[in-house]
């Protein structure tokens, strides 16, 4: 729950830094920019293809926000505390020119750590750009080993082989952090867990097992579906004795493990089943400039509409800190009690501001 006090006093402690605090005290420290909401993929659990007409209407290019906007919105949040930026979408590889936004945002100062989520469909042809220009950190998402299931898991668009031929080429880059986020969901693909562990075991990509989560309105969840991390660690420990590791830092999401052995590290990350928003220091943008406190949130703020108007930095951070300042977000604490009233009516979609 949010008020341990190892929470408070690193709260306090951050307190000091150059940051904004929400109501809670979390400081914002991450922002993720969606730069696209298409994709190449329909996976089951965040786009399914026959919900497509239903609950989607893609934005048009002109409706995304430009490089330049991007820029100038990272660096005023920059000047608001964050160090971490997280390129997602929708599949980001799919904007064009990508590699030169990548540039642009190593560029500024105080951006300590820059990441991108891809389903990896379209990596063995952007990783090296991607790593010249600076990238700190790839993530890519596969959820089996099983090339038919996961055909059928992306609503049969995505090859498998493509995939990890993407990941092989992000290892032999030497990309300083790979990490391999899977979604299980039980009876889909909980099988294809072994599988996962032994394929990546010592090898340089981390493997993250991530709890199947009631994002967006389409994806028909039951939490029954859930495969719980403490399922999981039993699990793989009863395979390859874990040993669990301390976090390495604040608002760190993955449960982190290594094995045993010596051969390398496994995360959990469990929103359903241990809620961490008590530690959640994460704003989000939409691929059209709005802001979200929250990835179960309902509505964004529109950061795009003043600053087409020309509105002056100093007017976008009072807009940002107004949100995160007024932020109360704590929707996997609250999911049952969300969940049975009216509030839950209606939620951003995964695919509109990523992971
Ligand atoms: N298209 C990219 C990809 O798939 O990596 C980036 C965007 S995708 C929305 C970001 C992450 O969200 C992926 O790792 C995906 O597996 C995860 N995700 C999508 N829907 C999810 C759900 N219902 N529960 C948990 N994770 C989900
Ligand atoms: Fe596309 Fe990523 Fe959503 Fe799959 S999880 S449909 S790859 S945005
Ligand atoms: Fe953060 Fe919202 Fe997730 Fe909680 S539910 S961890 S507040 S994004």
């Amino acid at each position: 729950m949010i008020d341990t006090g190892i929470v408070t006093l690193t709260l306090i402690k951050m307190q000091k830094a150059n940051s904004i605090h929400d109501t809670f005290l979390r400081p914002l420290k991450d922002l993720r920019i969606s730069v696209i909401d298409r994709c190449n993929f329909r996976c089951t659990y965040c786009m399914p293809d026959k919900e497509d007409s239903r609950h989607y209407s893609f934005l048009k290019s002109n409706d995304w926000l430009t490089f330049e906007e991007v820029i100038r919105l990272t660096k005023v949040f920059v000047g608001l505390g964050v160090t971490k930026i997280r390129l997602t979408g929708g599949e980001p590889l799919l904007r064009p020119n990508l590699v030169e936004l990548v540039g642009k945002l190593r560029a500024i100062e105080g951006v300590k750590d820059l990441a991108l989520t891809t389903n990896g469909s379209l990596l063995s042809r952007y990783a090296p750009d991607l790593k010249d220009a600076g990238l700190d950190r790839i993530t890519v998402s596969l959820d089996t080993m099983d090339a038919r299931l996961f055909h059928q898991m992306n609503g049969n668009k995505g090859d498998l082989k493509k995939v990890l031929e993407g990941i092989h080429i992000c290892e032999e880059l030497d990309f300083p952090l790979i990490k391999i986020n899977v979604v299980l969901q039980k009876g889909v693909n909980d099988h294809s867990v072994m599988d996962l562990v032994r394929y990546f075991k010592g090898r340089k990509p981390v493997l993250r097992f991530i709890e199947y989560m009631d994002v967006g309105n389409c994806n028909h969840w039951d939490l029954r579906y859930v495969v719980p991390t403490r399922e999981l660690v039993d699990l793989i420990n009863g395979h390859f004795p874990l040993r669990p590791l301390a976090a390495k830092e604040f608002g760190e999401v993955a449960a982190r493990y290594e094995f045993a052995d010596g051969s390398g590290e496994i995360g959990f990350i469990s929103s359903v089943t241990q809620p961490f928003c008590g530690t959640c220091t994460r704003g989000r943008i939409s691929a059209e400039g709005r802001m979200y406190a929250c990835l179960f949130a309902g509505d964004g703020v529109d950061l795009r509409a003043p600053l087409r108007a020309g509105a002056a930095d100093v007017e976008l951070s009072a807009l940002i800190q107004n949100v995160w300042q007024k932020r109360t977000d704590r929707y996997s604490e609250l999911r049952t009690k969300i969940r049975s009233s009216p509030e839950h009516a209606h939620k951003v979609e995964m695919f509109q501001i990523g992971g």
